[in-house]
């Protein structure tokens, strides 16, 4: 009689057979820390000094990489769409900040519903991904992603954000989120004197105009540079204690994407308090007291978005690959920044560059690896490799393989291009966007009285261009 194999011996091997079997090794995570005109002209003398320990351990550990922005456009909305879909302008549909809508002869701002392409989001998660995405340009309404979305018009910045939630929908993704997170929105007017006394002093005349220019008359704070710090810094506080909250309380999502914003709007407002010298002579000297009162407002804020960093790689997985993402670099206007004894004039002293910054670590990434053509288009699918997926032929751009890990790429080959799967067809939002909204836009300069976008003369000697960009 033929014996038959004790129940346990069976058990014991469908056990050994399923520990044995191949099973999928853990997907790739990635962060991506955009932050909006980071520039190595004023990283590198902080690394220097010290100053920036969080991104100097990324650094240390990764590859330190100049990421040449876009050739078609230097208005941040248009660039960061390209490095979100690795597609240009005419592809992806954003082109600029505001386009022709709402009532007759005046114009609105972009919305998500605009951009005609997939993001990321929607190829990690055709590939099978999550991704938690807060704060990235023209993402309201919140778009409906595998995973969680915090629009941009939740903070209550320069561009968009003055509704009150049941005047703006959709400010997050799924809309009970907001729940969770609205408390943490700071709010313009809630900026204290004590927090930003790092990154400068203000005597009370100029704390009043703080706390009120936006309050007033367009042609009153026209380019006001306060309004720009306010709102710059309780938008990044805003977006940190999110990233942070959610990254405590959800599950960390396959890419995990936010966005800083303080060292760009800042950036266009103090560069001449901190660099006096990229003044021209027959422009005009600099006050002094500008320069000794106000000459660290760049690099403190540079420090405050090194700090939120710090605080989110310490939630991330470890082994969790970064990348710290800048759409352009930031030089002098040759503007010496308007005359004391006039606030309304002091702005306008930095524009865009070309070089924006990437840094790079983690599991994907070899330490000490540089690459010296990297270009905004490139993101997208550096970002899919880096976690282990397939690139996108949506994309212009290209893997950056001379930054990647021989031992990682072994692991996860590169993978040949896929293609996208189209976005159904989205109808932007009606609404109007709001009062308190268009003042803003309109007192930081970067729009007129009909919504138009303004055009700035650029730095000295190059043509006029479509300034700033947030
Ligand atoms: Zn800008």
């Amino acid at each position: 009689m033929p014996s038959r194999p004790p129940l346990v011996v069976l058990a014991l091997a469908l056990l050994f057979a399923t520990s044995c079997a191949p099973s999928e090794p853990p997907r790739p995570k990635v962060a991506f820390l955009g932050v909006d005109g980071a520039t190595f002209t004023v990283i590198d003398p902080l690394l220097k000094a010290g100053k920036l320990p969080n991104l100097a351990k990324l650094i240390d550990r990764g590859a330190r990489v100049v990421l040449e922005s876009s050739p078609e456009s230097d208005a941040s909305p248009v660039i960061w769409n390209s490095i979100i879909t690795g597609t240009g302008m005419d592809e992806h549909g954003i082109l600029s900040f505001t386009k022709p809508g709402g009532r007759p002869g005046e114009h609105r701002i972009y919305q998500s519903a605009d951009r005609k392409v997939p993001a990321l989001w929607h190829m990690v998660g055709e590939r099978g991904g999550t991704t938690g995405a807060i704060g990235l340009w023209n993402t309201w309404p919140a778009e409906e992603i595998e995973g969680y979305m915090i629009s941009d018009r939740f903070t209550l910045s320069l561009f968009t954000r003055n509704f009150a939630a049941e005047q703006a929908p959709a400010l997050t993704y799924p809309d009970e989120l907001l729940d969770e997170v609205a408390h943490l929105i700071a709010a313009p007017d809630d900026i204290s004197r004590e927090e930003v006394a790092a990154l400068g002093t203000f005597s009370d005349a100029e704390w009043t105009e703080l706390m009120t220019a936006d309050k007033r008359k367009s042609g009153v704070v026209g380019g006001n540079g306060l309004v720009a710090l306010k709102f710059g810094f309780q938008a990044q506080k805003t977006m940190g204690a999110v990233s942070l909250e959610l990254l405590r309380t959800q599950e960390q999502p396959d890419l995990f994407m936010t966005f800083l914003e303080l060292p760009d709007r800042v950036g266009h407002h103090f560069w001449h308090a901190y660099r006096p010298g990229d003044v021209p002579k027959r422009r005009g000297t600099v006050e002094p007291e500008w320069v000794e009162r106000w000459g660290n407002v760049i690099p403190g804020a540079y420090e405050d978005a090194d700090r939120w960093i710090g605080e989110m790689l310490a939630e991330l997985d470890p082994d969790t690959t970064v990348f710290v993402i800048s759409d352009h670099g930031m030089q002098a206007s040759g503007s010496p920044g308007g005359v004391i004894d006039n606030l309304a004039t002091m702005a306008h002293s930095g524009v865009h560059r070309s070089d924006g910054i990437l840094i790079a670590a983690g599991p994907a990434i070899q330490a000490g690896s540089t690459v010296d053509d990297a270009g905004v288009f490139d993101i997208v699918n550096t970002t899919l490799a880096a976690m282990g997926m397939a690139p996108s032929s949506q994309s212009r751009g290209r893997v950056l393989t001379e930054l990647f890990a021989p031992g990682f790429l072994a692991e996860h080959p590169l993978q040949p291009p896929r293609d996208e799967t189209p976005l159904p067809p989205r109808e932007p939002l009606t609404i109007e966007d709001s009062e308190a909204h268009r003042s803003q836009l309109e007192a930081i300069g970067y729009i007129d009285e009909t919504g138009e976008n303004k055009r700035f003369d650029r730095a000295e000697g190059s043509e006029a261009g479509n300034d700033d960009g947030k």
